[in-house]
């Protein structure tokens, strides 16, 4: 019987990426919601379409994630929040390397605001959804660090630990989603920047109480063994999860809350940018024979790349 260390494969996890998705919808407005609620299950599901496509396409990666410590201390003002100055101060390939998450949500914002302008239903839907992967991204702390895994201080896995283990676990009989309505976002720049900036703030606190926790649980005491589709793996105990997250105070559900939140404001802003289209169209929207094909390519090659890389990169 194989013996597996349990390893979260996507960021914030497939898991918490969708609740987020989901439950944004309701924190949107009548006129919005009555496009956005029949279409949920594809909001949903595809919530991890961009974590799928980290396996296929190499400029997937550098966009879930920003390793601002590279760039000195808190508040980050080395680095020039304008691509193009950020672009002559380091280079395309430097940032690109250390990650891009805020540009990119900006990118994606700006296709979803021309998108209502056109009434493309079918493109609102995708980058609602992928849209919200991005921003949900955002909010986690270690997607702002370099020691993203712990792996620069024995803390391998801490990734998954946090962004997967702890939802997984608790979520369902003790995290409240309700967060209120959707605001319109006068900068969305100065909006993503300040998230990734929380991010950052938090990224310390994660690693370090993991770290004091480890010393007082010990290695017995913080993993527990369980069985999946017929093989042992290892994990983190329900007791080491729970105590973890205790002492860092609910942090995980209030940056799913806040995630949550982001997404609905962010499709509202993109939506009010775009002049408050009508949007009549009826019911679950029906995706093109390309479409749906590259839908179904997509998990084709996902399928296949997780039986060879296993790692949760960032
Ligand atoms: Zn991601």
């Amino acid at each position: 019987m194989a013996l597996l260390l349990y390893q979260q494969v996507f960021c914030w996890g497939f898991y918490a990426h969708q609740v987020i998705n989901h439950q944004a919808v309701f924190s949107l407005p009548p006129s919005m919601m009555a496009f956005y609620k029949p279409n949920i299950d594809f909001l949903t599901i595809h919530a991890v379409d961009p974590d799928k496509r980290r396996y296929m396409v190499d400029a997937e990666g550098p966009r879930h994630f920003m390793d601002l410590n590279r760039y000195g201390s808190y508040p980050f003002d080395a680095l020039p929040r304008n691509w193009d100055t950020a672009v002559e101060k380091y280079g395309e390939d430097s940032l690109r390397k250390h990650g891009i998450v805020p540009w990119w949500i900006h990118i994606m914002l700006a296709r979803l605001t021309n998108s209502f302008r056109q009434k493309d239903y079918p493109r609102i839907l995708r980058l609602s959804a992928e849209l919200g992967h991005y921003i949900a991204d955002a909010h986690v702390p270690l997607h702002t660090h370099s020691n993203y895994n712990g792996q620069l201080t024995g803390q391998n896995g801490i990734h998954g630990f946090w962004e997967s283990r702890i939802p997984e676990l608790l979520a369902e009989s003790s995290f409240d989603y309700w967060t209120g309505k959707a605001v319109y976002i006068v900068s969305p720049s100065q909006f993503i920047w300040n998230t990734v900036l929380e991010s950052s703030r938090a990224a310390d606190s994660v690693l370090l109480f993991e770290k004091i926790l480890t010393q007082q649980f010990g290695a017995d005491q913080k993993y527990a063994y369980d069985q999946r589709n017929g093989i042992t793996i290892r994990q983190y105990s329900s007791a080491f999860t729970i105590a973890y997250n205790n002492m860092l105070n609910g942090m995980v559900e209030r940056r799913m809350r806040q995630s949550i939140l982001a997404v609905a404001s962010l499709w509202y802003t993109a939506w009010v940018n775009a002049g408050q289209p009508v949007l009549e169209a009826p019911g679950k929207i029906a995706f093109s024979a390309v479409d749906s094909t590259a839908f179904e390519a997509l998990d084709r090659d996902w399928q296949k790349g997780k039986a060879v890389d296993r790692t949760c990169d960032n």
